[in-house]
């Protein structure tokens, strides 16, 4: 019996169908993608990831899906669009060199004709020759007109395509530094932005800040009400960085349930009252579960802040923003501390 593509396709979306109904994972068109790949066995990465669990029939938790897709399926995809676009881009400078060739070629020939045409007035001037000179001349200046036009209008059509491209390759940047669940920056686009604050603080000596930020006892919050419930706890938290930063400086997901704000052109004392402001934006949202109306009570976060100083590296300025972050854990949480209030307590520890 012949198998078609289409056979195995299909054989392909049952096993995963069943496998997610095996593992308990919910039937979200993302998490069909992850198990048709498993399935396929075509990508090692997320076969060796979830063998272990498919194979016992073990629930799968949805953060752990979801971290598989932004790892392996998003930049593969974003890498992918890359290459269509510079691809693109590439076969659209071919066109235009082409066409620059030939019309330099074209450019040429005129100029042949227009030398020859001289050469030829000083020989035959009888009204016959002339007139044969004229109208030799014409037709290669018509055709030349006919030529420019037509690659003007062709350059324009390729000026047109490289334009699209250019806002198509635009949009991939953006989609690869920004966070896929909160919309907010990630990781890589909070390196990038952290690397230029400390270069633009050694050029020109507008103070940074530093905040670390930490959702108090999340894993308790997921382990109630469940991991989705969670997840759209990391949208509000992003949401409320978001809404009290200025545009110049940038929220970002620094990974799981941690974000980071860089505070442009801000010392301490400021970034402090700001850290203050982004707790107690938090602390006040009602935290109401849509689909059932569940009160889910209240979520707080801890907060670390620190300024950067001449000669630190950034992730110098991180790990005293982290230390800070740290003691507020373990001063009860719900806090913001900052780096003047361990430096007092270093100095009450060594008196
Ligand atoms: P602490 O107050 O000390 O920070 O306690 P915690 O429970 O928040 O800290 P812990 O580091 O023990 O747990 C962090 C939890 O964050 C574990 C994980 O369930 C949750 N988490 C991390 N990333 C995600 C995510 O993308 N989605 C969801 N829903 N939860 C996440
Ligand atoms: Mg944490
Ligand atoms: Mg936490």
């Amino acid at each position: 019996m012949c198998v078609t593509s289409q056979d195995r396709e299909q054989a392909l979306a049952k096993t995963a169908i069943a496998l997610m109904g095996d593992c308990n994972v919910t039937p979200t068109p993302e998490n069909f993608e992850l198990f048709y790949i498993y399935a396929s066995g075509e990508n090692a990465t997320i076969s060796n990831a979830l063998a272990e669990m498919v194979g016992k029939h073990r629930p799968i938790p949805t953060q752990l899906l979801s971290d598989l897709r932004a790892r392996h399926l998003v930049r593969e995809r974003a890498a992918k669009a890359m290459e269509d676009v510079g691809s693109g881009i590439s076969d659209a400078l071919d066109v235009v060199l082409d066409k620059l060739e030939a019309a330099g070629k074209h450019a040429g020939d005129y100029g042949r004709a227009l030398s020859a045409a001289t050469g030829e007035l000083g020989g035959d001037q009888s009204p016959a020759g002339v007139r044969k000179l004229v109208d030799g001349l014409l037709g290669a200046t018509r055709a030349m007109e006919t030529r420019t036009k037509n690659l003007e209008n062709e350059l324009q059509r390729s000026s047109q395509q490289v334009n699209e491209l250019k806002t198509q390759l635009e949009d991939v940047r953006k989609e690869t530094r920004v966070d896929a669940l909160t919309g907010i920056a990630n990781r890589k686009a909070f390196d990038a932005e952290l690397q230029a604050a400390v270069d633009d603080f050694h050029d020109t000596g507008a103070p940074v800040s530093l905040l670390m930020c930490d959702i108090d006892f999340f894993k308790t919050f997921n382990d109630t009400w469940g991991h989705q419930t969670g997840d759209q706890v990391l949208r509000l938290v992003a949401n409320c960085l978001s809404e009290n930063v200025k545009g110049r400086d940038t929220a970002a997901r620094y990974g799981g349930e941690e974000f980071t704000v860089i505070l442009r052109q801000t010392a301490l004392a400021d970034a402090l009252n700001l850290a203050n402001q982004i707790r107690s934006t938090v602390e006040g949202k009602k935290l109401v579960k849509k689909s059932t109306g569940d009160i889910l009570g209240r979520i707080t976060i801890s907060i670390g802040v620190a300024e950067l100083n001449h000669g630190d590296a950034p992730d110098l300025l991180v790990r005293r923003a982290d230390t800070c972050l740290y003691r507020a854990k373990h001063t009860g949480r719900n806090r913001v501390v900052g780096e003047n209030e361990l430096a007092v307590q270093e100095e009450i520890d060594a008196a």
